[in-house]
């Protein structure tokens, strides 16, 4: 095979942007402009004072209108991502016993994350192999079903419904968020960070709570079990209401959230971003499905990721020689997740990504692999 760096696609071929990464995503242009606008009055000032908390307040706002929250439903944002909220709610949201639906990297992470904490009992596990994802199984002795809207290293996606009984649903919403349609009468918990689907930065977690999961926070913070004040989510929640984080969050993090979650909303809110990740997924999927030698790695069409895509290629091609090529031509970040081990391609399809984008990237696939094969 040529070099990758040694094959120039041509210009007229290239994506107009070339992030096509898993998270961080492609950031949009005006996003950044308006930041830099904006930087001089926000940028630098007091996350106490009216500036920022406005700015929360958007955040908060615009999301409650993005996902058409119910009434008592709550916007509750903290510092730490996702990862941070795990340990947030070994601490905070886990009463005795949690069951957990493992299916990739992320789904099982939390699972980790719980596991051994000597508050707690040993959290169920339940697997299902990758590409694949396996249902929760209701239970009197389980308070909590930590469920995953969309598994980022593996590209499932799975249907998001209310577990019966007494226990909350909590669901993991990092990549899903945004490009993907849910009900939030169907969880308790929705949580995500700003830097996948809303092509924001890393930093803070995002956790849309219902009034149960908001009692049972408030309830396990009045029980004399110890929590590190900084993982609280109790004051994550009384911090939220001010329109304010425990600690100093990342400024310009809150900013371009609030940005994004606004130009989603005035261009129709999440029905329209999720039809343009769906069509996005639908170009991408029915190239591989068309072409000899790619095809998606989920094999079943309902369960396949509308923001995220695993493409799986037939040797001679090579995925990690592809996205080498791609890269050296400034078409970034499709490389596959590396611990899968598969002969892949990863490709986001967020919603700031324009369909064209999505149709000059499998042309420049196309290209790639005929200039290799002759
Ligand atoms: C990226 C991701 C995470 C981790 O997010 P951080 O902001 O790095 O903590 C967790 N879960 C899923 C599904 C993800 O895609």
């Amino acid at each position: 095979m040529p070099e990758h760096t040694s094959i120039r696609i041509p210009t007229e071929l290239l994506p107009a942007d070339g992030r096509f990464g898993s998270g961080p995503t492609k950031v949009r242009a005006e996003t950044l402009a308006s930041l830099a606008d904006a930087g001089q009055t926000y940028m630098g000032t007091s996350h106490r004072r009216p500036t920022v908390r406005a700015m929360v307040g958007r955040v908060r706002e615009g999301l409650t209108d993005l996902f058409g929250l119910p009434e008592g439903y709550e916007v509750v944002l903290g510092n730490g991502g996702a990862t941070g909220f795990w340990d947030a709610a070994t601490f905070g949201l886990i009463e005795r016993r949690s069951q957990h639906l493992c299916f990739g990297e992320f789904s099982s992470k939390f699972a980790r994350a719980v596991n051994g904490a000597p508050h707690l009992d040993a959290p169920e596990l339940i697997e299902a192999s990758p590409g694949t994802h396996p249902m929760p199984v209701p239970s009197d002795r389980i308070d909590l079903y930590g469920l995953t809207h969309n598994e980022t290293s593996t590209g499932v996606t799975m249907p998001i419904k209310r577990v019966a009984g007494e226990g909350l649903t909590v669901v993991d919403a990092t990549s899903a968020a945004g490009g993907t349609p849910v009900d939030p009468e169907e969880l308790d918990v929705y949580y995500f960070s700003p830097q996948k689907a809303f092509g924001g930065d890393g930093g803070l977690f995002v956790a849309l709570c219902s009034p149960r999961a908001i009692e049972r926070i408030e309830r396990i913070a009045a029980s004399d079990r110890w929590i590190p004040p900084f993982l609280s989510l109790e004051s994550a929640v009384s911090n939220s209401r001010k329109d304010q984080t425990y600690n100093t969050p990342a400024l310009a993090t809150i900013f371009m959230l609030a940005d994004t979650v606004e130009w989603i909303n005035s261009r129709g809110g999440l029905a329209w971003s999720a039809a343009r990740c769906a069509e996005n997924a639908a170009i991408l999927y029915d190239w591989a499905e068309s072409h000899p030698m790619a095809y998606p790695f989920v094999t079943d069409p309902s369960i396949r990721s509308r923001v995220n895509a695993t493409i799986d290629f037939e040797q001679p091609v090579s995925g990690d020689y592809l996205a080498a090529t791609l890269r050296a031509n400034g078409v970034v970040d499709t490389e596959s997740y590396r611990k899968l081990g598969r002969n892949q391609l990863r490709i986001g399809l967020w919603p700031t990504i324009p369909p064209t984008d999505v149709e000059a990237l499998t042309a420049c696939l196309d290209y790639v692999i005929e200039a290799t094969s002759s």
